[in-house]
């Protein structure tokens, strides 16, 4: 019998996964107070942006100016998002010490994105690697479509084996498993997650799910099951899935906390100030979101408001 996990880490990926498809402006100010809140609320690790070229993500041109604005807490890891050594350069510059390499389990997906093979993408980020090594960065891995892709399908367990092993063999040591395309599924995501921990020993996993057809949480359980312990989540369930405009976003930060705490699996989040924070952000975007907490509520207030007719 497997044993539910006493806390988890939750990585606020929102600045980052959620704002980079928003089509409003948010301003350098507002970005930098949603981090500041995020890490006020209790996350302990937050994903800021990207540095990429301007132009693929024109939403997030402005990590840099983020990076070197925003006040630090000493109890939060903050980390980038970077496709190579210039991406990598530029983190430094802006006083950056984590950044995330990405690159993609589908063969066909990082063909037609970077005319590379998984394999020989990774082995392109070792130039990164001896920089980061030289200069004290400490670098995560992501796979994104790890578990499914719009041109292949299923992605092969062996497929995604291969790929973490070229992760390692650069010395990344923290390697996130995103589904990118919201394809997993729960028994999947269990299967994968049991045989990558036994083989890989020494990583640290995370997992990176988007609600796309309604089975993050699932996923998140199955993750939990296998013994999993790290998290990306969006405030308010921003984002969205490159494939299929409209669909549904991250799993949302306050669901995610909420579920953890009825689960009596700590979070070190302060669940009402998440919740205050995602109402602020749908307030900046001028649109609603996928949260689910946000439409419901949370399963105390429920309660109390039953409690409340059944006095009066
Ligand atoms: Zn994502």
């Amino acid at each position: 019998m497997a044993e539910w996990p006493r806390k988890i880490i939750i990585c606020e990926v929102g600045p980052r996964d959620g704002l980079q498809i928003e089509k409003a402006s948010i301003s350098t100010e507002q970005k930098i107070e949603l981090i500041e809140r995020s890490g006020e609320a209790g996350a302990k690790v937050i994903e800021i942006g990207s540095f990429v070229h301007p132009k693929a993500v024109p939403q997030l041109a402005d990590t840099d100016e983020v990076a070197k604005r925003m006040r630090r807490r000493d109890d939060v890891e903050y980390r980038a998002l970077v496709m190579n050594l210039k991406g990598l350069e530029r983190a430094k510059e802006a006083g950056i010490t984590k950044a995330k390499l990405t690159v993609s389990a589908s063969r066909s997906h990082s063909l037609k994105n970077l005319n590379k093979t998984p394999e020989e993408a990774i082995h392109r980020f070792s130039e990164a690697a001896e920089y980061a090594a030289a200069h004290g960065i400490i670098l995560s891995g992501a796979i994104s479509t790890a578990f499914g892709c719009p041109f292949e399908g299923r992605i092969p367990l062996e497929q995604v084996i291969k790929v973490a092993a070229c992760f390692r063999d650069i010395g990344v040591n923290e390697i996130s498993l995103s589904d990118t395309t919201g394809m997993a599924n729960p028994r999947q995501v269990f299967e994968y997650c049991i045989k990558m921990r036994e083989l890989f020993p020494a990583v640290i996993w995370n997992l990176h799910f988007h609600n796309t057809r309604g089975v993050g949480f699932a996923n998140v359980t199955a993750g939990m099951m296998a013994g999993v312990e790290r998290y990306d989540s969006c405030f308010a369930g921003l984002g969205g899935c490159p494939f299929a405009p409209g669909a549904s976003g991250n799993i949302a930060t306050e669901d995610l906390i909420h579920m953890c705490h009825e689960m009596g699996i700590e979070s070190g989040y302060d669940l009402d100030d998440v919740i205050s924070l995602a109402r602020y952000i749908q307030q900046i975007i001028g649109h609603e979101t996928s949260s689910f907490i946000l439409k419901a509520g949370k399963s105390s207030d429920i309660v109390n408001s039953f409690n409340k007719t059944c006095i009066n």
